[in-house]
């Protein structure tokens, strides 16, 4: 199921997406009233207190950057104001002079949780799956050493406007494409740490609020983005996200 938040006649209202249409939700149940996708407005289908991303989280990414496979996660943050949505457009800032795409899997936190124990299920805690593109300067991240400049730019985290509520994120494909020809193709069962790993040992650093956004890591094949470039995340299961890149002038 995908869920979603958007505006009609000036009312914010949830709903869920089914091929064309939306279907409006009441209490989360599906209600008889119905819009046409393309005459609503999307907005953020959540606000996250925070966007946690893990770094180096695939062997080959690690590497095609010289960094070492970490011994445990290696966690940062990114500004919830970097959000946009699908088709919006992503805006290489002044400061940088390569911008580079990375797609990866997000999960959407559904109830608060702090401490999940090895008996628990880590996916009763959430609510459900994204595309994501964390988009990185990675020569400001290079000379900043850490990463809050370099992953923070407003634009700079594109998100799918809906939540997929149903997917196993065990095994499922993230590719990448710039104008159409693919520069990232992973699998997230080739995730150094996997996702039940991931919520269970950032659950142990921080309290994880509904709302908030793990961003668990990106395969390798990162490049540098263009002006008028079109870039495209696609998770089997979950759908595409796809954000032109604009450099203003
Ligand atoms: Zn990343």
């Amino acid at each position: 199921m995908k869920i979603c938040k958007f505006i009609i006649n000036d009312l914010v209202r949830n709903g869920i997406i089914e091929d064309d249409l939306i279907y409006c939700t009441d209490q989360n149940l599906r209600t008889e009233e119905v819009y046409q996708i393309s005459d609503v407005k999307f907005i953020l289908p959540v606000t996250p207190s925070k966007i946690v991303c893990v770094g180096r989280n695939y062997a080959e990414h690690a590497a095609e950057l010289g960094n070492d496979i970490p011994s445990e996660p290696l966690l940062f943050l990114k500004a919830p104001s970097s959000l946009i949505l699908n088709n919006e457009e992503i805006i290489i800032p002044e400061q940088s002079e390569k911008v580079e795409h990375e797609g990866e899997l997000g999960i959407i936190i559904g109830k608060i949780c702090k401490d999940i124990s090895a008996n628990e299920n880590v996916f009763d805690y959430v609510k459900g799956y994204i595309c994501l593109n964390d988009i990185t300067a990675r020569d400001l991240q290079r000379k900043d050493v850490q990463f809050t400049r370099a992953k923070s730019f407003d634009t700079f985290c594109p998100i799918s406007h809906f939540i997929e509520t149903e997917l196993d994120p065990r095994n499922t494909t993230v590719t990448t494409k710039v104008n159409g020809i693919i520069r990232q193709s992973g699998n997230t069962s080739q995730m150094v740490f996997p996702v039940d790993y991931l919520l269970r040992y950032i659950s142990q650093q921080m309290t994880l609020l509904p709302g908030d956004i793990i961003a668990t890591g990106t395969p390798s094949g990162v490049s540098k983005l263009e002006h008028n470039d079109i870039c495209e995340v696609e998770i089997e299961g979950v759908g595409k996200l796809i954000n032109r890149v604009v450099k203003k002038a």
